[in-house]
């Protein structure tokens, strides 16, 4: 869909500027090893050993990403991720000893686009980087998403299946364009309600975006019960899929 950042990097994107990434860990070997071995990456980097210190330097110097230890001395890593996603979309991947579900979940819930368990290895770091900001930079730029007769006008605002145009509610299409615009891309209910809805109090309500992508089903889907567009990932929200065809069949 648009292969021009991976081709030159993501340390270096389009826009000349190195991209800036926050690194926020107290524990000193394992941050000076992520912050050099980034540097070394082509990144610009910026370190943060405790949680105000963190919340400080995002509003001083905002960065492209940030890698987010839970266990920080100062302000607990979920409350600083609560407090950011109150104000910015900054793509966020949680990395920390905390391997239970419950806390991915959690962290997912609260807006993190990603969830690394320690101990991981540097390469991986590097490629969840690579991915949280592809999935973050495109957004705005992809006016047309075409994916297995399913084509969507983000100008125009219009859909067709197939040729033939579908009428969608507002939100209806902003929902089914936000995720189009992330395929492969795992959404749980509360992070599409703050993305598609804002915030306001049909946050409260996972229910509001089930019942918005059972109508979305019902009007783009040749099979609403088996959709191969947008698909449910149990227990933690839905994706838009990459490859729409290779759903087809499947039950
Ligand atoms: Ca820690």
């Amino acid at each position: 869909m648009m292969p021009i950042e991976e081709a030159q990097g993501t340390a270096t994107p389009v826009t000349g500027r190195p991209t800036h990434l926050l690194v926020a860990e107290d524990d000193p070997a394992n941050r000076y090893a992520a912050v050099h071995y980034l540097r070394r990456r082509g990144y610009r980097v910026t370190e943060c050993a405790d949680g105000p210190d963190v919340l400080r330097q995002l509003v001083q110097d905002p960065a492209d990403a940030v890698l987010l230890d839970l266990g920080l001395p100062g302000v607990d890593g979920l409350d600083i991720l609560t407090t950011l996603r109150r104000e910015q979309t900054t793509p966020v991947i949680i990395c920390t000893a905390r391997a239970a579900e419950r806390d991915r979940i959690t962290g997912l819930d609260l807006g993190a686009d990603d969830y690394l368990v320690k101990p991981f290895s540097l390469p991986e770091l590097e490629s969840r980087i690579r991915a949280v900001l592809r999935r973050s930079r495109p957004v705005e730029r992809i006016d047309h998403i075409s994916a297995d007769g399913l084509v969507i006008d983000r100008n125009e605002r219009t859909v067709t299946v197939d040729g033939a145009p579908v009428e969608l509610t507002r939100k209806e299409f902003d929902l089914l364009a936000f995720l189009a615009t992330r395929p492969g891309h795992v959404h749980t209910r509360e992070s599409i309600l703050e993305q598609v809805w804002g915030s306001t109090e049909a946050w409260q309500n996972g229910s509001t975006v089930t019942e918005h992508v059972r109508r979305i089903r019902l009007k783009v889907e040749a099979d609403p019960n088996h959709p191969r567009y947008i698909t449910t990932v149990r227990g933690v929200g839905y994706r838009f899929e990459r490859d729409p065809a290779a759903m087809r069949g499947v039950a």
